[in-house]
């Protein structure tokens, strides 16, 4: 079989694998895993909108392992490349899906607008696409071909996330997807891997040790508190899926259980609130602490001092209610959305707190303020930082080094005898690859963008 990188090669986003195989009758099958958007691009040109690397038509079917633009955002595109196969993902992962590409068209939508250039995708390719969707169970076989079978086992990292086990030509190989973070309250833990024979892993934080979630409830409260003692204004920027749900259920057990307070708390994001409903409706996918699993009909994202400002009107009516305040707002690495207006009011005030809770990318306003910049330009304004800012590291999606290695080492002592590193800065691959072959004597590459490999 020949496996080919067409995304997240020597970079973190772009996951986009292609699958050459043999059936048992010997005709060959191609198929994808993820059709991910490159990130950090500029929306009007670059390489999102260079031709794929493998020819459309012939793709017989997509496996999505979660839904990320970075692994979803070229599915539209895909489709106005000749596709016309069956999408498969899990139940969940479907309307989580369609919010992000929906967000990412109407980010595309203006960007064009600006720079008087195409879009990658119209509204109608994205309503093609999941017209084609199916939706899958984790553990149901899919035997696509005679000899062939895939499936969709837990990978912890957001709600409905899989990676992907594909059996064919007598060989099991599994594409990880992203891995999730060691103990996330919310969501159940990573499946363990078995007697894989080559794995395609991510390695975003594979060079890298997160702090112990622990840490996560007392930072967070402490934040509060000093922003009660204050009466000032704490800001979250939070990404939409999964971190602003992680955050809503720990601001929820902190008011539960160890601080009385009527602070109001906005959720100032329209696609998180969305995402929140839909975290909602498949609450049997989610996993809650022992404790509380008892209560089996509480909405564990809501409670009374959270405030939903859907509208534009509503948002901009935070403005008067009095500090304290906590404002949770997208977008988590502060390049657009709501929290810009708030920090554009706010960040010059120094009693106000800003917390981050996310991975900043280089060249966003989130990474400039986290490395200390004491002004920054927004919407061409210049804004003094003034606010007191704190990271909480142990909020990561993804899972890191002693993490990934644990998942790639399973208890049953079968190490994959090949492991592609993908999904992760170079400098990350680099030294994660290093870690493995010296830890689990395998081999380990780390692919170029479309070289193909005979496995
Ligand atoms: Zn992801």
């Amino acid at each position: 079989m020949e496996l080919s990188f067409h995304g997240a090669a020597r970079e973190v986003t772009g996951s986009c694998f292609l699958l050459r195989t043999l059936d048992s009758n010997k005709k060959e099958h191609q198929f994808l895993i993820d059709c991910g958007m490159f990130q950090g691009e500029h929306l009007c040109g670059g390489k999102n909108f260079e031709p794929f690397g493998f020819d459309a038509k012939q793709v017989e079917a997509v496996f999505v392992t979660h839904p990320h633009a970075d692994h979803t955002g070229r599915l539209p595109k895909l489709f106005k490349a000749g596709f016309h196969g069956p999408i498969y993902m899990t139940h969940p992962c479907i309307g989580l899906s369609k919010l992000v590409l929906e967000d990412a068209h109407h980010i595309m939508k203006e960007e064009a607008e600006k720079c008087g250039s195409s879009i990658l995708y119209e509204m109608e390719d994205l309503l093609n696409a999941f017209d084609s969707v199916k939706g899958v169970n984790y553990h149901e076989q899919l035997d696509i071909a005679p000899g062939i079978s895939i499936m969709f086992h837990e990978a912890g990292h957001v709600l409905g996330s899989a990676f992907i086990s594909v059996e064919a030509e007598g060989k099991r190989v599994v594409f990880s997807g992203d891995i999730g973070n060691d103990d996330v309250p919310i969501l159940p833990d990573t499946e363990a891997i078995s007697h894989a024979d080559v794995v395609i892993c991510e390695s975003t934080y594979g060079h890298r040790v997160h702090e112990p979630v622990s840490e996560r409830e007392s930072k967070l409260k402490a934040a509060i508190e000093q922003t009660l003692k204050d009466r000032s204004v704490l800001l979250i920027p939070a990404f939409s899926i999964e971190r602003t749900q992680e955050l809503l259920y720990a601001l929820n057990q902190i008011l539960e259980h160890d601080l009385v307070t009527n602070c109001p708390i906005f959720l100032d994001s329209p696609m998180a609130i969305r995402a929140t409903q839909l975290y909602r409706d498949f609450k049997e996918y989610l996993e809650f602490d022992e404790s509380i699993l008892k209560e089996s009909d509480r909405d564990f994202f809501s409670f009374k001092n959270l405030r939903e400002t859907l509208t534009v009107e509503e948002s901009k009516k935070i403005n008067d209610t009095p500090a304290p305040k906590v404002i949770v707002a997208g977008s988590g690495m502060m390049s657009g959305g709501r929290i810009m207006h708030h920090l554009i009011r706010y960040l010059s005030d120094q009693k106000t707190t800003l917390l981050i809770i996310g991975f900043q990318a280089k060249g966003t306003i989130g990474r400039k303020i986290y490395e200390g910049a004491k002004r920054v330009i927004i919407f061409g304004e210049e804004v003094r930082v003034n606010a007191r800012t704190i990271a909480i590291g142990a909020f990561s999606a993804h899972g890191d080094m002693n993490k990934l290695t644990r998942w790639l080492n399973p208890e049953d002592g079968k190490i994959p005898k090949k492991v592609f590193l993908v999904h992760g800065d170079l400098e990350a691959k680099e030294v994660f690859a290093t870690h493995l072959r010296h830890e689990l004597k395998t081999e380990v590459v780390i692919p170029e963008f479309q070289e193909k490999y005979e496995i």
